[in-house]
């Protein structure tokens, strides 16, 4: 009894997919909006995928990707601006003020927010169908994480896609009786749900993501106030996200290499 048991985001605290979501969504503008994108070269689509790192914090679903793109390509070739949007815009105030920014620029540039995320996902979709290997090439696992998983004591869950990036990209295998299903539902569904198994009671109950949002999700609900709750800080969240989180008794702030050795 009292063992430690861990759940883990996938994405921003497992794996970096950063690049691969960022040149599927380079793969998509050029077909949405080819006279644009026509002109990026592979210095340029390389610029535009670092600054994607940066902005990455202010994803929230996938298709955002597709108008980060071409609006960092409006800020660098200013003769391509299809409006006033990106005029004395910088990458700051983008993650300053996306919120606002991204009704404005679907208006402007007559973008319908459904046909980008069907455009966005049928992309990659084809992307992993034929050409598999570049693909999980393009995703990356942060540094130790694959190692620390593997020598594991504790009981660990991870979703169903990060098992299959981690036994393609690492050769780490978890038993499948530990992985939870994406479509299993919120966070906060698959958290009650691990913490009601029989077999975990008596455990103490670990969650570790790098969405701030999610978290503060989780404290609203008393049902967990047993979980630990931990903000990755190397994962997609800001300086200022960091700080706010700073200031909530409830979440400890872990870095990568001892979110590591906790894993042990
Ligand atoms: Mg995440």
């Amino acid at each position: 009894m009292g063992g430690d048991l861990y759940a883990l985001d996938f994405d921003g605290v497992l794996c970096d997919s950063c690049g691969e979501s960022s040149l599927s969504a380079v793969k998509a503008a050029k077909i949405r909006w080819p006279s644009i994108f026509n002109e990026v070269d592979a210095a340029l689509e390389q610029w535009i995928v670092d600054q994607m790192h940066i902005l990455r914090p202010v994803v929230e679903t996938g298709y955002e990707n597709l108008l980060l793109v071409r609006l960092l390509l409006e800020l660098r070739i200013p003769s391509i601006r299809k409006s006033s949007v990106s005029a004395g815009l910088t990458v700051d105030g983008i993650l300053e003020n996306w919120l606002e920014l991204k009704p404005v620029i679907l208006k402007e540039w007559v973008e319908d927010r459904d046909c980008l995320i069907d455009l966005f996902g049928r992309v990659r979709d084809e992307w992993i169908e034929h050409e598999f290997s570049g693909w999980i090439g393009a995703n990356r696992f942060y540094p130790g994480v694959a190692e620390a998983l593997k020598f594991s004591s504790s009981t660990i869950y991870i979703s169903r896609f990060a098992d299959a990036l981690l036994r393609e990209l690492a050769g780490v295998i978890i038993p499948s009786d530990r992985i939870y299903g994406l479509g299993t539902g919120p966070k906060v569904k698959v958290l009650k749900q691990l913490q009601g198994r029989p077999e975990h009671q008596g455990l103490r109950f670990h969650f570790v993501e790098d969405r701030l949002a999610t978290l503060k999700n989780v404290i609203k609900e008393p049902e967990l106030d047993g979980w630990n709750l931990y903000l990755g800080k190397w994962g997609y969240n800001t300086e200022k996200e960091r700080q706010e989180a700073e200031g909530i008794t409830r979440i400890h702030l872990l870095d990568l290499p001892d979110f590591s050795m906790k894993l042990k």
